[in-house]
């Protein structure tokens, strides 16, 4: 994992309003060498606590966060996992500022959607492939030193469908159970979702 060379900035109290609950949570800034996360509390965070600690990471996704598009899931899986926090009353959420498009960056996600487009290529891979760079570029390392060394977390509920981000929390020494965030399939995501579960082992119910 990443060293403790990391930049806190907080304790900011907001009300926040998800799905139509207002509730005081309070935000935490995190960089890690110029990688900012943004950290949600819901609830009192006590790791004296026994019980798991619900986490959701949700890594930013601009085009479909902030303009909702439909060709991802990212927007439905943000809102839903907000829901599910303030349901359960307690929790973290952990937004990766900087990994915006699986840590493809702003402007290759955009290249990715504009080639894809101009070169009537099939599926979302094919792009990828033809502009040379990786889907999934993202890493946890950061996020593992959030949990363990400014939280005091070890046990987690995780809401994903990711595998490879199970994987990185149980080799970190996490006691970790899944929590499954089951998109609503459409005629606009299913290209994307059918790529996430067939190359990348998501675990979607198609
Ligand atoms: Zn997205």
């Amino acid at each position: 994992m990443a060293d403790n060379n990391f930049k806190q900035v907080g304790p900011v109290k907001l009300p926040l309003n998800w799905g139509g609950t207002v509730k005081e949570c309070i935000l935490r800034y995190f960089e890690f060498h110029g990688e900012r996360y943004l950290v949600v509390e819901v609830g009192e965070i006590n790791t004296a606590n026994p019980q798991p600690t619900l986490i959701r990471i949700q890594s930013a996704c601009v085009l479909g966060d902030l303009f909702e598009s439909r060709w991802c899931d990212c927007s439905w899986q943000f809102k839903e996992a907000k829901r599910l926090l303030f349901e359960n009353g307690r929790g973290l959420l952990i937004h990766g500022y900087d990994q915006n498009g699986k840590g493809l960056s702003l402007e290759n996600h955009y290249r990715v959607y504009a080639e894809g487009q101009a070169k009537h290529l099939e599926l979302l891979t094919e792009t990828f492939d033809f502009l040379g760079l990786k889907y999934e570029n993202r890493h946890y390392d950061d996020i593992g030193v959030i949990l363990k060394n400014y939280y005091n977390i070890s046990k987690m509920k995780l809401l994903t469908n990711d595998p490879v981000r199970m994987d990185f929390f149980k080799t970190n020494g996490f006691e970790i159970e899944r929590i499954g965030i089951q998109p609503p399939i459409d005629e606009y995501n299913e290209t994307e979702l059918r790529v996430k579960k067939e190359k990348f082992g998501h675990l979607i119910k198609m």
